[in-house]
């Protein structure tokens, strides 16, 4: 079994009770719907029971007795009765379809809504293609729990009905026929308890398979590259290989609970023949009240069989209801909160003061950092890999709060700007240059309401990206494939980078690239830089040379501090570190720059 993430895991069992009255709340808008399909389901079953009945006229009257009136009425009642049972059914399966596949939208549109708003370190912790599979797999189960009610319900006014009728009949004959009914109640209890469990860990599993699919997939480039093809089909086939014997285990419970009941049902129908059989021949009943009687209880047959396969399949559907409940109702999964005040000045400051972050699994990333930048300036941040760099400016837009310490821009905490607008006044570009499956405009203007064409294409222009865009099939109305596989490296960036040229934010973070572009694309995409940077306020966790000479202040980082600060050649003068560091990492990938 692959890493569990907290949320994923979230569920725990709860009554099934509980979950079905959690469930019913997403039914409720549908009430006037489900109502007039449960009336639709009570004339079925009120059908079926008169079809049982008209046995005995069919045969008392017609075949004993010769009345010519019942040859005419009784096949005519047959044929309404069928067809009324049949029009019912239909209307009551169709609206509760309806109704269920109502909830399904609803209940998936909650659960993303729910998990796209969730911090992001929430998604550091889960596996994607877990989520995946809460959306698409367990939301479809909780949509068949109630019409999976309604049917039992069905089948329980069918077989009550027609009780009704067996009783109707021969009482006496009825209570011989009924006599197995308690012993029905174990196997009933056991297959339904052994189901639910089966149907949570084939959940679960199929949970698992969609990450292993999710993670292989968008990482197929680092599988070819290491040729672990095979290894990853094992992998897959593992997972695959412990759905199968679930799903085995779940199919051998579901039939053999069938067999069961049947073998209970042909007990009570074997007593009665010979009860019946032999009160027929001592002329005690008429052939037609039992032959009614049987038919009706042959007919319950049916309701009895379809309730425990019902029961089944909610036993399934409890199962995924549990863990969608679980993600949507668990308090330690709260939306991000911003504050109040409208970020909406021109960007004049920012500053750290004495912050430090400890990761949730106990790593100190940054401690007690401190450091002001002004309206224009350019930071340039160095260290070494680990220092702390990444962290320290995920801290800028929230997308981590620190431990300690506060944040301020314009001289206000972070935390008092709603989100949104502090979002907004930040850009960020990062070596992650994702592009989603929109077109090259959608991409460029992603995020940013009415977006002029105009304002596209300067923007791309500005980001060298204007002439490869106009080459491409439909331009900018091109699609981009998945993580933009149809684009270079360097083009992907200079989309990212036209992308923050629209979103125009005062404020720019920059995650230098170290991916090693030729150096044709490499000078592209650093005058695209250049012209991002222009006039706006940046910091740049810098890998070019250009970068840091051009820097007003470079910020040295070494195990989460800050060891020095300060213009090139001062720091090339004061710190060891930073001379090191300039020889080993910059002076060497400088040429390109
Ligand atoms: P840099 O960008 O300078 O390479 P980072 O900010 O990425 O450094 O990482 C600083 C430290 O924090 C490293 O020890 C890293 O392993 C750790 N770290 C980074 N991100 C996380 C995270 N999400 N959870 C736990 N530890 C993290």
């Amino acid at each position: 079994m692959t890493h569990q993430p907290e949320a994923a895991q979230a569920a725990t069992p709860t009554s099934a009770k509980e979950i079905l009255k959690r469930s019913a709340g997403y039914f409720k808008p549908h009430k006037f719907i489900i109502t007039i399909a449960c009336i639709a389901m009570l004339i079925t079953g009120l059908s079926s029971a008169g079809i049982a009945w008209l046995v005995k006229p069919a045969l008392d009257d017609i075949f004993i007795n010769g009345d010519r009136q019942a040859l005419f009425w009784v096949p005519i009642a047959f044929v309404v009765l069928t067809l009324v049972k049949g029009g019912t059914r239909l209307a009551q399966n169709y609206l509760m379809q309806i109704a269920s596949l109502k909830v399904l939208e609803v209940l998936r549109d909650e659960l993303y809504r729910k998990v796209i708003m969730l911090p992001l370190r929430f998604f550091e912790h889960s596996q994607v293609g877990v989520l995946m599979s809460r959306i698409i797999n367990d939301v479809a189960a909780v949509r068949v729990s109630m019409p999976t009610i309604v049917l039992m319900l069905r089948q329980v006014i069918s077989a009550a009905s027609l009780l009704v009728v067996v009783f109707y009949q021969d009482f006496r004959l009825a209570m011989w026929a009924i006599i197995g009914l308690p012993l029905a109640f174990f196997p009933f209890v056991y297959f339904a308890r052994r189901l639910r469990k089966l149907g949570r860990k084939s959940q679960e599993q199929t949970a698992d398979i969609t990450a292993l699919l999710q993670e292989s997939l968008s990482g197929v480039r680092v599988v070819k590259a290491f040729c672990t093809e095979d290894e990853e089909a094992k992998r897959f086939d593992k997972n695959n290989k412990r759905l199968l014997t679930l799903n085995r285990k779940e199919c051998l419970a579901n039939e053999s609970s069938s067999a069961v009941m049947e073998l209970v049902g042909a007990l009570g129908v074997a007593v009665v023949i010979w009860v019946g059989g032999m009160q027929v021949i001592e002329g005690k009943t008429t052939p037609g009240t039992f032959f009614s009687f049987v038919t009706a209880l042959i007919m319950m047959y049916e309701p009895v069989k379809k309730f425990t396969g019902a029961n089944n399949a909610l036993q399934r559907a409890l199962a995924g209801a549990e863990r969608i409940f679980g993600l949507l109702d668990d308090p330690r999964l709260t939306v991000e909160q911003g504050g109040n005040m409208e970020l909406d000045t021109p960007f004049q400051s920012l500053a750290f003061q004495n912050v430090s972050l400890t990761y949730a699994d106990g790593t100190q990333a940054l401690k007690d950092i401190s450091f002001t930048v002004q309206a224009g300036e350019r930071i340039a941040i160095v260290g070494p890999s680990g220092a702390g760099k990444t962290t320290c400016v995920n801290l800028i837009p929230r997308f981590y709060d620190p431990s300690e310490g506060r944040i301020l821009v314009n001289g206000l905490p972070v935390q008092e700007y709603t989100l949104p607008s502090l979002r907004h006044a930040v850009s960020l570009v990062s070596q992650d240059n994702f592009l989603f499956n929109l077109t090259v405009e959608e991409n460029i203007a992603y995020g940013i309401a009415n977006v002029n064409r105009e304002a596209v294409i300067e923007a791309a222009k500005a980001a060298y990206a204007h002439d490869f865009i106009e080459a491409l099939p439909q331009g900018y109305d091109t699609v981009i494939g998945e993580r933009g596989v149809k684009l270079s490296g360097g083009q992907r960036q200079r989309l990212t980078i036209a992308r923050a040229l629209v979103k125009d934010a005062p404020l720019l973070i920059l995650d230098e690239a170290t991916s090693a572009l030729d150096s044709e694309s490499e000078r592209t995409v650093q005058k695209a830089l250049d012209n991002l940077m222009e006039e706006r306020t940046s910091i740049v966790i810098a890998h070019r040379l250009s970068t840091i000479i051009n820097a007003t202040r470079i910020m040295v980082m070494e195990g989460g501090r800050v060891a020095a600060m300060g213009t090139h050649q001062e720091l090339l003068a004061s710190s060891p570190l930073y001379a090191k560091l300039y020889t080993m990492q910059y002076q060497s990938n400088g040429e390109g720059a």
